[in-house]
């Protein structure tokens, strides 16, 4: 008999491009997937849960969690918070023989590829950078100031594309997330 061994799918790409609704969209329709949830020193916006959407913690807390090795990966995202993927819940998941996705920033997923060189590289990309600038706008949670700081990340992570295994186009959330659970190999049920 052969088994595939779980593998770790970590999925980039810049801001606003749609990956917590692709994310999202993963969980709801395929529960076997396993989303990592990241500890950051950002503020929770309205909705958001503490241990559901991130885990918040203060800026030592974070300093803790670095010097003791516990993150997998972690960066200062937009040249504000910090932001790092816990270590012990993704081996955990990997060695129960779970499947596993990250959501994580450009700087994560290079980090992920020197200690984790067999997981999956996926980049989502927008339709158009006019069609992300629409996005982040539409979904107003930035002031002016906070999109423009978003769009420079945003167009330093689209020229790093083709360091990705696979690129998935978010034209359509549903068809997006299919493509996405294709490439995991994680079949309809
Ligand atoms: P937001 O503040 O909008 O929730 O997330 C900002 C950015 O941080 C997103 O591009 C997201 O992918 C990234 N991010 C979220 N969690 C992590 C993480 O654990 N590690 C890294 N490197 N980036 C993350």
């Amino acid at each position: 008999m052969t088994t595939t061994p779980a593998r770790l799918t970590v999925l980039a790409g810049p801001t606003a491009v749609g990956k917590g609704t692709v994310s999202a969209d993963v969980r709801a329709r395929f529960p076997q997937v396993w989303l990592s949830v990241s500890a950051t020193t950002r503020s929770p916006r309205p909705g958001e849960i503490d241990g559901v959407h991130y885990h918040f913690v203060g800026a030592d807390e974070f300093d803790r969690m670095v010097a003791a090795g516990d993150l997998l990966e972690w960066a200062v995202v937009h040249g504000r918070n910090r932001y790092g993927t816990p270590r012990g819940p993704v081996e955990a998941r990997l060695a129960a023989g779970e499947p596993a996705l990250l959501e994580i920033d450009l700087q994560g997923a290079r980090q992920v590829r020197e200690s984790m060189p067999d997981a999956r590289f996926v980049f989502l990309a927008p339709p158009s950078f006019a069609e992300l600038e629409r996005r982040l706008v539409g979904r107003g949670t930035e002031d002016a100031e906070e999109r423009e700081r978003r769009l420079a990340t945003a167009r330093v992570e689209l020229a790093a594309e083709s360091e990705f295994d696979h690129v998935v186009v978010n034209d359509d959330v549903h068809r997006a997330t299919d493509e996405l659970i294709s490439i995991m190999g994680i079949a309809s049920r």
